[in-house]
C-alpha cells in the first residue's frame, strides 16, 4: 500500500437489513418469517427492504409487491416507519460516534469509521471493530457487519464479505489476493454496463483487470479508467470525510414590494420549494419537517410546520405542503414582505422509491 504516511485503519459499518431488523426486534412474533418492508402488493408498491428469510424466496429490494407475493404466498408485509428509522440510526450513530469523532454516514445504516489515530483503549483496529458490534449488539439489539481494510474500498467490500453479522478483516498485505478472486462488479465504480464492457474485453475478475494497461483502462473509460488501474490493485486515497450533518436546507425571498395575492404567493412558494427540493437531491437528502416562513409588511415574521409520515425530497410534496401552511397565516389580510420555505429533520440516502410507496 502507500509506504509514505502512516497506515491507514479504516472501518465501513453495515447494519444488517436495517429496516426488517428493527420491526424484527420490537415485535417478536416475526421471528423466523419472511418479512418485508414495502407497499402493498394489491397496489403498485414496491419491496423496501427484504429480511434474511424473504431473501431466501429470491424476494431483493426495489421488485415489485405483486412479484415478491408469488414468489412467497406467507410473505409479511410491514409499512415502513421512517421516524422509527431514523430515531435508531441516531442511536447508532452515537456508539459508532463514541468510538471515533471520523464517521463518514453514507446512509441511514452505513458508515465510514476512521480508526487510525483512536485505537485506544483496543488496541487494534480489528478489537475496535469487535468492540463496536458488541455495543450494537447489546446496546441495540441489532447486528452490524464491519469490514476493515487500510481503505475506504477494501473496508466496503470486507463489510459486505460475511453478511450479515459478519466481521472481516484485511490488513494491507492481504489486500491483493482478497481482492484478485473478486468480480470486478465488487469494485464501488463498477456498475452493471462498466462490468459488461469490462467482462467482453476478458476482464471478468479483480485479477484479470489488473493485467490491463493504464492507459487502455483510460482510453476505454476516460478518467473513470485510472481509479479502475487503483481499484483493482486495492489503492484508494479517499479520506474518510466528516460530513458534517446539515440540519437543514431552505431557501427564501425578499420582495423589493409587499405582495397582497395569494396566488402570487403560492407560485412564490412552489419557486421556493422547487429550490429547496433540488439542494435536497444534490445533497441525496430527504425531509421529514417542512416549514414555511411569512414576513409580513409590518416586519413580524411568523413560521409554520409540517412533519410528514415519510420523508420526501419531491418537488411537488414540498409545494403542496407550504401551500397548505400559507394557508394558516394571515397571508392574504396582510402583505407580505419575505416568504421562505425549509426543510429539516434530515435524512441521508437514496429514497427515491419512496414515491411508491404512498399507493
Ligand atoms: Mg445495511
Amino acid at each position: 500500500m502507500d509506504s509514505d504516511g502512516p497506515q491507514r485503519r479504516i472501518l465501513h459499518c453495515d447494519m444488517d437489513c436495517f429496516y426488517a431488523a428493527v420491526h424484527m426486534r420490537d415485535d417478536p412474533s416475526l421471528a423466523g418469517k419472511p418479512v418485508v418492508i414495502g407497499g402493498s402488493p394489491q397496489g403498485r408498491g414496491v419491496i423496501a427492504a427484504a429480511s434474511y428469510e424473504a431473501r431466501k424466496f429470491g424476494i431483493r429490494s426495489a421488485m415489485p409487491s405483486a412479484q415478491a407475493v408469488r414468489r412467497c404466498d406467507h410473505l409479511v408485509f410491514i409499512k415502513p416507519d421512517f421516524k422509527r428509522y431514523r430515531a435508531e440510526s441516531l442511536r447508532i450513530f452515537d456508539i459508532f460516534e463514541s468510538f471515533t469523532p471520523m464517521v463518514q454516514a453514507v446512509s441511514i445504516d452505513e458508515a465510514y469509521l476512521d480508526v487510525s489515530e483512536h485505537l485506544e483503549p483496543w488496541g487494534s483496529a480489528t478489537a475496535v471493530a469487535q468492540a463496536i458490534r458488541r455495543a450494537v449488539k447489546k446496546e441495540r439489539h441489532l447486528t452490524v457487519s464491519v469490514g476493515v481494510g487500510p481503505n475506504r474500498l477494501i473496508a466496503k467490500i470486507a463489510s459486505d464479505h460475511d453478511k450479515p453479522d459478519g466481521l472481516t478483516v484485511v490488513p494491507p498485505k492481504k489486500v491483493a489476493a482478497f481482492l484478485a478472486p473478486m468480480s470486478v462488479r465488487c469494485l464501488p465504480s463498477v456498475g452493471p454496463a462498466t462490468e459488461k464492457r469490462l467482462v467482453a474485453k476478458g476482464f471478468e475478475l479483480v485479477r484479470d483487470l489488473r493485467r490491463a494497461p493504464a492507459d487502455e483502462l483510460e482510453r476505454l473509460f476516460g478518467k473513470h479508467g485510472r481509479t479502475l488501474f487503483n481499484y483493482c490493485r486495492g489503492i484508494d486515497e479517499r479520506p474518510v470525510r466528516l460530513v458534517r450533518e446539515r440540519k437543514s436546507v431552505s431557501s427564501e425571498t425578499t420582495y423589493e414590494e409587499d405582495m397582497a395575492l395569494v396566488e402570487e404567493m403560492r407560485a412564490e412558494l412552489d419557486r421556493l420549494a422547487a429550490s429547496v427540493g433540488r439542494s435536497l437531491g444534490k445533497r441525496d437528502l430527504s425531509a421529514f419537517t417542512v416549514t414555511i416562513k411569512v414576513r409580513y409588511g409590518d416586519f413580524t415574521t411568523i413560521t409554520r410546520s409540517q412533519t410528514l409520515a415519510t420523508p420526501t425530497r419531491d418537488i411537488e410534496v414540498i409545494g403542496g405542503v407550504a401551500r397548505r401552511l400559507l394557508s394558516k397565516s394571515e397571508a392574504g389580510q396582510r402583505p407580505v414582505r419575505l416568504l421562505g420555505v425549509g426543510v429539516s429533520n434530515l435524512l441521508h440516502g437514496r429514497l427515491e422509491q419512496l414515491s411508491l410507496w404512498t399507493d
